[in-house]
């Protein structure tokens, strides 16, 4: 009987396509929070994303700059290793850490920028309505090249967070980056709210949704009418599969689906789509360990979405162009 050995190593075809492509983009990552998990910490793993933006703040308050630096700079490291080419990071800046992570943001780049593109945006953990947290926003402004959202975080206000996100970008002429749809739950339309505060505000194609994982619990019809709100608007977004696929077992009936960014709808939708690693080794994804190849296989697995030439884009070009470092 003669014996057949598969010559389809589609790793290898995948990899080495993204290499002649320029190397990997990782749109979405924290890398100020990277490396935080302790002995002490890691119970926190199982609180709820809500609880987590408070459980961090110890950590936070007793980093200093350096402690900071040597974080990002051990998880950059690991992202070169990869060959990654271009890489977005959102940095803490808030009344508790102040400025400490975005000077330590301004010396990675100042120390990697002839190794690779480093694109910094804002981590609103504490909103921005607040007086203090608008602070903070606004001192982040001039050194950030992305504004960065959290509109979940100003709870029943999300249309004034993504008011002051929106008008503060125009602006500066900066791109926006917002954290949406992250419950996995049918009652969440945040990837269509901002789909339409995009166009009230004229910004279409300079705005990026971060997850957008709820949509996949709507209704075939909800979803196919969101996208085409969102193609309205030029609205990118970034999957980050691994950070949600964990979402907790519940009893809500929703249209089967698995817990990530539906990219399998999106791309032959004519929706730019880019990958990103989110959280590494902190109380928020305690096991991931920033391999890109890994987010990717979750992706492509989980979404049954076999376009070699689709998920090549989504780990190179499209993350170019959510970056705002290519043209859409
Ligand atoms: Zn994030």
């Amino acid at each position: 009987m003669m014996k057949v050995i598969s010559k389809m190593n589609l790793k290898k075809i995948l990899i080495d396509k993204i290499k002649q492509s320029g190397g990997w983009v990782n749109a979405h990552s924290h890398l100020d929070r990277a490396y935080t998990l302790t002995k002490k910490n890691f119970k926190y793993s199982y609180f709820s994303l809500k609880k987590k933006w408070y459980l961090v703040d110890d950590m936070k308050r007793l980093s200093t700059q350096e402690d900071i630096y040597m974080r990002m700079e051990k998880a950059l490291e690991n992202f070169l290793i990869q060959g990654t080419q271009a890489l977005c990071s959102f940095i803490d800046v808030d009344e508790i850490i102040e400025d400490r992570a975005l000077k330590a943001a301004q010396k990675l780049q100042k120390n990697y920028e002839n190794s690779i593109k480093i694109c910094f945006a804002n981590q609103v953990l504490k909103g921005v309505l607040d007086k203090n947290a608008q602070y903070w926003f606004e001192k982040s402004v001039d050194f950030v090249d992305i504004i960065g959202g959290l509109p979940a975080k100003d709870d029943g206000k999300e249309n004034q967070h993504l008011d002051l996100l929106l008008k503060t970008a125009k602006k500066n002429g900066k791109i926006v980056h917002v954290h949406v749809d992250q419950f996995n739950s049918n009652q969440e339309k945040e990837t269509e709210k901002l789909a339409k505060k995009t166009i009230e505000h004229g910004m279409q194609g300079k705005v990026v949704a971060v997850h957008s994982i709820s949509l996949a619990a709507h209704s075939k019809y909800y979803r196919y009418h969101t996208y085409q709100l969102m193609k309205k608007a030029n609205l990118m977004v970034i999957s980050c599969p691994i950070a949600w696929i964990d979402h907790n077992r519940n009893e809500l009936l929703t249209p089967n689906h698995n817990s990530i960014t539906p990219v399998d709808e999106m791309v032959p939708e004519g929706i730019i789509v880019a990958i990103g690693t989110d959280n590494i080794s902190d109380i928020y994804k305690p096991f991931s360990d920033g391999d890109l190849w890994i987010e990717l296989r979750v992706m492509l697995e989980a979404c049954h979405y076999y376009n070699i030439d689709q998920l090549v884009k989504i780990a190179t070009v499209n993350g170019l162009k959510v970056l705002g470092l290519k043209q859409t």
